[in-house]
């Protein structure tokens, strides 16, 4: 353990995972440096109260006195000042069903439940590296569904999870099956494809009965698919109004996979929450994202895997000319969303990227974005969960709030590099110690 921590902690971190919170259960984390608010960039010493799974109190000092109830079993954590505790990470794009480096038939041999149990794996590695709440805006059949609903339950280790289930898309377009014969893709039809307003509403109303917790739809063709329609306006401006209104009537946030600019726009323009990618926008597309209230979520990641991918030819022609020109334009899309004041919430795009190596984004962030550290951690903190309508639940160490809170070596504040994967030393999530990484994954 790289923690001081009381006997009894230590049974407790390890039978967390099958031992749903009881009443009276306390955690009392004690650091010289504490980061309640990243927008604040303020550290300071702190003992922090969390009450079976809720942040109690935040108490000014080390060693504050905690007073203690009859019937609460208590247990008390003690960092040193070369760790710094904050809020846990947030990543607004992932899909934890999917790996990177798959080849393109995948998903013609995998099953959905399969793909719940890739999902398992990488929700460890997802929360272990300090991501405790993620929004899954992807995933085969109901597979995002029983991945949420598992980690929900205690079953399975795991960041909190918002599901999109399955992006909707055009008929071929990127949330389709394409690049093969039409009766492969007749058999393994996804049902998320639609035409025209009404069945564009009925896909979404058919995400929300099967537990849907936000809309994902692509409103452009993307990177990685065998479609190479361009990344222009996918759907007609009728039918993404008919997604984004349908959605909010039922009080769902709409993300939407937009890399041309004309989609971009076009989605801002019926409204949606986020802008996912954004890759080529312009002048024109900023504006409608300024009069929308879109958020940007960026999405850099993939670039690592592209660059990593590229001499393993592992991508057919007509993908590998696509990656090569986004590789290009990594970035412009943070210093056009910057320059126009738009909110910028953290993403990654990982299952295109690797799990687990979410916080690689950050540096990506400074280096073609211009972003500071502390605004980074803005984005994946606070803004983050403004875009997932959880501002009053996570995102800061405050009173009422989750207990979802990490621990690094070093100031976040300053350097980025403290919160990349091999400085995480401990996290939690609704109150619960997750299980340490081990050291070989
Ligand atoms: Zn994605």
């Amino acid at each position: 353990m790289r923690f001081a921590v009381l006997p009894a902690a230590l049974l407790f971190t390890l039978s967390a995972m099958s031992t749903p919170i009881e009443a009276g259960e306390v955690s009392i984390l004690r650091a010289e440096r504490v980061i309640t608010d990243a927008a604040s960039g303020r550290v300071q010493p702190a003992t922090i109260v969390v009450r079976e799974g809720r942040i109690e109190s935040v108490l000014a000092g080390k060693d504050a006195e905690v007073p203690s109830k009859d019937g609460d079993t208590v247990k008390t954590f003690i960092w040193d000042a070369n760790t710094t505790l904050l809020p846990g990470l947030i990543d607004s794009h992932v899909h934890l069903t999917g790996n990177p480096a798959e080849p393109f038939w995948q998903n013609t041999v995998e099953t959905p439940e399969r793909a719940t149990a890739t999902g398992v794996r990488n929700a460890q590695r997802t929360v272990q590296a300090g991501f405790t709440t993620v929004r899954d805006l992807g995933a085969p059949g109901q597979a995002g569904f029983a991945l949420r609903d598992a980690i929900n339950a205690g079953d399975v280790p795991g960041p909190r999870m918002l599901s999109a289930g399955i992006m909707i898309s055009i008929v071929g377009g990127h949330g389709d099956l394409t690049g093969f014969r039409p009766q492969v893709i007749a058999a393994l039809d996804g049902q998320n494809t639609c035409t025209g307003a009404v069945q564009c509403a009925q896909r979404v109303r058919e995400l929300s009965r099967a537990g849907a917790d936000v809309i994902k739809f692509a409103a452009t063709g993307g990177v990685l698919s065998q479609q190479n329609r361009g990344f222009g306006q996918h759907f007609t401006d009728e039918e993404m109004n008919a997604i984004v209104s349908t959605a909010h009537q039922l009080g769902l946030k709409v993300a939407s996979h937009a890399h041309g600019a004309r989609g971009i726009e076009a989605a801002a323009r019926a409204g949606v929450d986020s802008v996912e990618h954004g890759t080529y926008v312009d002048e024109a597309a900023v504006r409608a994202m300024t009069a929308s209230g879109s958020f940007l979520v960026p999405t850099l990641s993939p670039t690592i895997a592209y660059r990593e991918n590229l001499p393993k030819g592992l991508y057919t022609k007509v993908v590998e000319a696509k990656i090569r020109t986004r590789l290009e334009a990594t970035g412009k899309n943070i210093a056009a969303a910057r320059k126009a004041g738009l909110k910028i919430a953290f993403g990654t795009d990982a299952g295109v990227s690797e799990h687990g190596r979410n916080a690689e984004e950050m540096p990506l962030m400074v280096q073609y974005g211009g972003m500071s550290p502390q605004d980074v951690l803005v984005s994946a903190t606070r803004t983050a969960a403004e875009l997932l309508g959880l501002e009053n639940e996570i995102g800061r160490i405050a009173p009422g709030y989750s207990a979802d809170v990490i621990a690094v070596f070093g100031n976040p504040l300053e350097d980025v590099a403290a919160l990349q994967r091999d400085r995480i030393q401990f996290v939690m999530v609704r109150g619960v110690p997750m299980p340490e990484r081990a050291a070989n994954d």
